[in-house]
């Protein structure tokens, strides 16, 4: 199968069985809890954000808040996930930058949301790709890698470079979809440790599929 046919039945077969508007699970309600909660996901489960993000939101409502806020309390406050100390200094440190150089706004294009301490490339596509409806690029988490490589859609191991590989691969149009597409398969048959092929929607055109050998 040539591989733009390929990714276009991926494509199709992950839309059919999970859905064409998947968004994060990353519980929030308006613009700054979405910043917020992002910032605080890296090597952290959803669940783990939503547990701490709950009392965080009720006490900080807005960026002056999270920028005037004393370090110990935001520390406490998120404690329970990992690398609180330094999630809690970026996200005081990022509220005033958003507040002096962005007025107060959270940018929308991954360049300046780059500025923003704590903020890398995969945070930053997940705010514009949540927050914005944009994609400049594709949000890529331990899912996406799993599931690229076994798809054989990138031989790489790290996240930027099978951002690129994706990108080359993926049209544009699909760049929103895609990084939510592989997250549902990656929790659902894909696991890291564990993969189902037997009952996966691609078992019949993954070249990792083990049900089809
Ligand atoms: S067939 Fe197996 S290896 Fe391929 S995507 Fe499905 S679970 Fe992963």
């Amino acid at each position: 199968m040539k591989e733009s046919s390929f990714v276009s039945s991926v494509l199709k077969l992950l839309k059919e069985r999970y859905g064409e508007d998947l968004h994060t699970e990353l519980k929030h309600a308006d613009m700054t809890e979405l910043f917020v909660a992002v910032l605080l996901s890296p090597q952290c489960t959803d669940k783990q954000v939503n547990t701490v993000t709950e009392g965080l939101f009720r006490k900080f409502r807005n960026f002056e808040e999270y920028a005037n806020a004393d370090i110990r309390t935001l520390r406490k406050e998120i404690g329970g996930i990992n690398y609180y100390k330094t999630k809690a200094r970026n996200l005081k440190r990022s509220a005033r930058i958003i507040i002096e150089r962005f007025g107060g706004e959270v940018p929308d294009s991954i360049g300046r949301l780059m500025e923003l301490p704590g903020v890398g490339r995969k945070v930053a596509n997940v705010i514009q790709n949540e927050g914005f409806g944009k994609s400049e690029g594709i949000a890529v988490d331990t899912h996406c890698i799993t599931v690229s490589r076994r798809l054989g859609l990138s031989r790489h191991r790290l996240a930027d470079n099978i951002e690129r590989d994706l990108q080359r691969k993926i049209p544009e149009g699909e760049w929103r979809n895609v990084s939510n597409l592989f997250i549902a398969l990656g929790r659902d048959t894909c696991r890291a440790r564990r993969k189902e092929c037997a009952r996966c929607i691609l078992k019949e055109i993954c070249p990792s599929s083990e049900a089809m050998q």
